[in-house]
Formats: C-alpha cells, sequence, structure tokens
C-alpha cells in the first residue's frame, strides 16, 4: 500500500490496512484529505488482544502519570484548535468556527477527566459481623470498545477516550468511515504519550466489518456506542449475547417550546440556532417548535427574517454560519424528508434549495415549515437535516403533551418568562437533557449528558457520572 496511507494504530504501531479509503470533502468534492486504512477482521481481532494485554500495563501506571498524559492531550489540542478544527471542518463539512469550537472542547474534555483520575475514593464501612471492616472501590472495566458517529468527530470520540483512560481502561476505538482525519490526529496525539503498547488502538473501517468485530467480541468488557438508533439496538443486542456492558447514545427528535410569555428575540435566537448550526446535524438538534397560538405568528416571521441573515457556504470561508451537509447519503436524506414534508402537507415557509457554491459541494439552504402536526413523518423520525417544523398548539398543556409524543427524549427545551411553567417543564418534560430559555443543543462537559426512551440506553457519558460505565466496583471485606 503507498506510504501515503493513513494507518490503523494497533498494539503501538502504525499498521497498514487491507485497503484504504479516500476522504473526500463534502464542501469540496475536488479536495482529497486524505487516503485511510481499512482494517479486516483479523486486524480488529488483534487489536482486542493488544488491549487485553495494554490494560495490564495501564492499570498499574501511577496516578500523576495518568493524569499528566490526560491533560498533556487535553493542552495539544487546545493549542492546536484552530489547526485541527480545520481539518475536522473540511472532512465534516461544519464551518471554522464550530470545528476549532470542538477541537476546543475536546481537550476539555482530557482536562476534566485528567483531575478524574486523582478523584478516584472508595467507601468504608463496619461489617454486621463485628471485627470485620467492608471497603468498596473501583477497578477499570476493562477493554472498552468504542464505536462514534460522523457528526461530532473529534468531541464523541474525546468523550469516551478521556474517561476510558482516566479510569484506567484500554482502547479499542472505531470512528465513522466518513471523518477518518480527526480520529487519526487525535490518535497521534495519544500515540506521542508514552501510554503502554495495546491501551490505545485505533481500527478505522466500516461498521459492517470493523464494528460487528467489536460488538460480537467476548473479550471486549464494554462497548460504548454513539450513533442512529438503528445501529444501537444491532449493537444492544449484540452484546447482550456475551453480556458485554454497553451504553447507547443515539438519535433523537428534540423540541423547543415557545410560550406566548417568551423573551420573542431569544427565543428565534434558540430556535434559529438550535435547529440549524452545525447544519441540523445534531442528536441535539430543535427539529420541532411547538408554538403556543398567541405568540405563534409574529414567531414565525422572526424566525424567516432571521434565516434570511443567514449565509451558507463553504466551511472555511469567512463569515459563512452553515456549512456543507456531510455526504451524499446525508444530502439525499434530506432531500427525501424535505419531499416527505411537502407531500404531508406541510408549508415551506422559507428555503429548502440546493445552492451551488464555487467548490462542488452539498449545500443546502435551511428550511423552515409551518402548519405541521405531530403526527405527520417529519415530526417523527430523525432527519438529521438543517429542517425545522412548527407546531401551533393551544397552550402550554399541550406543547408539553407534544413534546412528550415521540419515541425520543435527548433534550427538550422552553421559552418561557414564567417560573410557573418553566419549573413544571423540568419536571414533566420525557428527556434526560432540559434547557430553559437556552437552544436544545450545547451541552457542558463537567455534568452528565444523555437521553430517554429510544435515545440512551445504559449509564449516562460525561461528568463524574461516566464512571458508572468505565468502573466496576469490588466489595473488600476484612478481618485484622
Ligand atoms: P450510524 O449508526 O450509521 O453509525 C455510527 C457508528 O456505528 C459508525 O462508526 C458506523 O461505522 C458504526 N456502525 C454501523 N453499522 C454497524 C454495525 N452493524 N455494527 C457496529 N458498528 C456499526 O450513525 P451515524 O449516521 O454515523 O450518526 C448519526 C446518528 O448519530 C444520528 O442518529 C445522531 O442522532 C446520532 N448521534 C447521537 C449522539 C448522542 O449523544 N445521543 C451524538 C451524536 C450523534
Amino acid at each position: 500500500m503507498s506510504q501515503s496511507v493513513f494507518c490503523n494504530y494497533i498494539a503501538g504501531e502504525w499498521v497498514e490496512g487491507v485497503s484504504a479509503i479516500e476522504n473526500i470533502s463534502p464542501a469540496d468534492l475536488s479536495d482529497t484529505i486524505g487516503h485511510y486504512a481499512q482494517a479486516d477482521e483479523k486486524q480488529t481481532l488483534a487489536a482486542i488482544d493488544a488491549a487485553k494485554v495494554g490494560q495490564l500495563e495501564w492499570q498499574k501506571i501511577g496516578l500523576e502519570q495518568r493524569y499528566s498524559i490526560l491533560m498533556a492531550i487535553g493542552d495539544e489540542l487546545i493549542a492546536r484548535k484552530d489547526e485541527l478544527g480545520k481539518l475536522l471542518a473540511r472532512e465534516e463539512g461544519k464551518t471554522l468556527a464550530e470545528g476549532a469550537g470542538e477541537t476546543y472542547r475536546s481537550g476539555q474534555f482530557f482536562h476534566y477527566y485528567a483531575a478524574e483520575v486523582l478523584r478516584q475514593m472508595g467507601e468504608t464501612a463496619d461489617s454486621v459481623r463485628p471485627g470485620v471492616e467492608i471497603q468498596t472501590h473501583r477497578e477499570p472495566v476493562g477493554v472498552v470498545g468504542i464505536i462514534t458517529p460522523w457528526n461530532f468527530p473529534t468531541a464523541t470520540g474525546a468523550w469516551k477516550i478521556a474517561p476510558a483512560l482516566a479510569y484506567g481502561n484500554a482502547i479499542v476505538f472505531k470512528p465513522a468511515n466518513q471523518v477518518p482525519a480527526s480520529a487519526w490526529a487525535l490518535t497521534e496525539i495519544i500515540s506521542r504519550q508514552g501510554l503502554p503498547a495495546g491501551t490505545f488502538n485505533l481500527v478505522m473501517g466500516p461498521g459492517a466489518i470493523v464494528g460487528e468485530v467489536l460488538i460480537n467480541s467476548k473479550k471486549i468488557n464494554a462497548l460504548t456506542f454513539t450513533g442512529s438508533l438503528e445501529t444501537g439496538r444491532k449493537v444492544a443486542a449484540a452484546t447482550a449475547v456475551n453480556l458485554v456492558k454497553c451504553q447507547l447514545e443515539m438519535g433523537s427528535k428534540n423540541a423547543l417550546v415557545v410560550l406566548d410569555d417568551a423573551d420573542l428575540d431569544n427565543a428565534v435566537e434558540c430556535a434559529v440556532g438550535g435547529a440549524f448550526f452545525g447544519t441540523g446535524q445534531k442528536c441535539t438538534a430543535s427539529s420541532r417548535l411547538i408554538v403556543t397560538e398567541g405568540i405563534h405568528d409574529k414567531f414565525v416571521e422572526a424566525v424567516i427574517e432571521r434565516m434570511k441573515k443567514l449565509v451558507v457556504g463553504h466551511p472555511l470561508k469567512e463569515g459563512v454560519h452553515i456549512g456543507a451537509v456531510a455526504d451524499a447519503r446525508q444530502m439525499a436524506q434530506n432531500l427525501k424528508y424535505l419531499e416527505i414534508a411537502k407531500n404531508e402537507g406541510a408549508t415551506l415557509a422559507i428555503g429548502g434549495e440546493v445552492i451551488t457554491e464555487e467548490t462542488e459541494g452539498y449545500y443546502l439552504k435551511p428550511a423552515l415549515f409551518i402548519n405541521t402536526t405531530n403526527d405527520m413523518t417529519i415530526n417523527r423520525d430523525e432527519a438529521f437535516a438543517p429542517i425545522a417544523c412548527v407546531i401551533k398548539v393551544k397552550d402550554y398543556e399541550e406543547a408539553l403533551a407534544t413534546l412528550n409524543d415521540t419515541n425520543y427524549g435527548l433534550t427538550g427545551g422552553i421559552c418561557t418568562q414564567s417560573l410557573h411553567f418553566a419549573t413544571d417543564f423540568k419536571r414533566r418534560a420525557q428527556t434526560g437533557c432540559v434547557m430553559i430559555n437556552l437552544p436544545t443543543a450545547g451541552t457542558d462537559y463537567h455534568v452528565p449528558f444523555g437521553g430517554r426512551k429510544d435515545s440512551s440506553f445504559g449509564p449516562r457519558e460525561q461528568g463524574s457520572n461516566a464512571k458508572e460505565f468505565y468502573t466496576i466496583v469490588k466489595t473488600t471485606y476484612m478481618r485484622a
């Protein structure tokens, strides 16, 4: 294979794959980012075996060294945020500012979990048997399989890799094949930190090959997955057979409720930012805008005016707010849902046009539909597109019932100046995260993240909650 292929990283070595894919920018189809190695079943199994060996060594490393390694990874991500953010923007299509912001945030995950390394405390208890003491402490779960989607190429990896390492685990990391460059760049940083060989392994390749090996392996002790509901179900089924611990973060159909008493300007910013930034390709995007009838017309008019100011274009161009759609498959899905919405009787108020740029790529103007109902396909399925639909409702109770009427439950938002409604919403929204006078997208790194219903399965990610997934509790009984 040619020297210019970016290799997999297995057992502390850079290893060529059995083939390679060309990574092309969705913003400029003439821009080849690189060729990336593709692992097969044998290489993936070798990575798992290497992780088994590496984990035993990594577990023995002192806490201060572990802390320093995680800090160094975080430092480098932050120092190189513009360079790596540009790479991310080129391969995923989001804007440079979003790419740099994601890289910076990824560094913060490593810093946060560096500190968590030093906060690993156990508990003691007296036994019911006199003279016997009990201790509980947490141990690494072992080898963690990490499977990530394409929409947050660096951050999703970071928020899984950082806690996995912090709590003493070894990793086999399989990024989405649409975005191998960011995963490779992160791996390259990790490869220079002196980790025991096998502690961290990168295996790039298709879900149907590399992913399937990981989810069906009995040697993996825990499997953390972020991606679609459809794949998540497969992961849950496969890991259940082997009784492998599993954590799933999947899709959603988030809604933002706007009540009559909302601050209109803020509600418009929450709706437009939450629905369209990141090209709508966020699991936390607000694709449903549930608006009470007193503010409905004013709100729709203001959102349309705000959308007219959104600049869609090449992600690296200054002044662009919305970059490119991630790939041809996602673009086809977006267009399919635009058609479905129109055919179901929704009114396209603005947007939805495919546009041409100086570079050939996948560019779509954000679309707003009005006169939609919650039973329409466009309000049931996750389109993962820059498409938002307004659902007009009578009052708060109808708004809340509409928000909860979905099989998903990641985030839910409300814009209101009423403490009564905000408090009630916080209690009754059937979502893992609740946003009050804020966009549904945009979360912190030091607190738990996750959803309900078909959006999530297993322990929460992020914050100190991550230890529930990445560790196992041991109980020790001692007679002096
Ligand atoms: P996807 O399910 O197609 O792919 C996700 C990952 O799974 C990829 O690495 C893919 O190669 C792998 N995969 C595919 N088939 C597999 C199989 N049979 N076995 C094992 N692995 C397999 O999802 P996607 O299109 O990459 O990402 C978009 C989805 O991710 C959306 O539904 C979005 O909502 C979701 N997402 C959720 C969160 C969250 O935290 N809840 C965050 C980001 C994205």
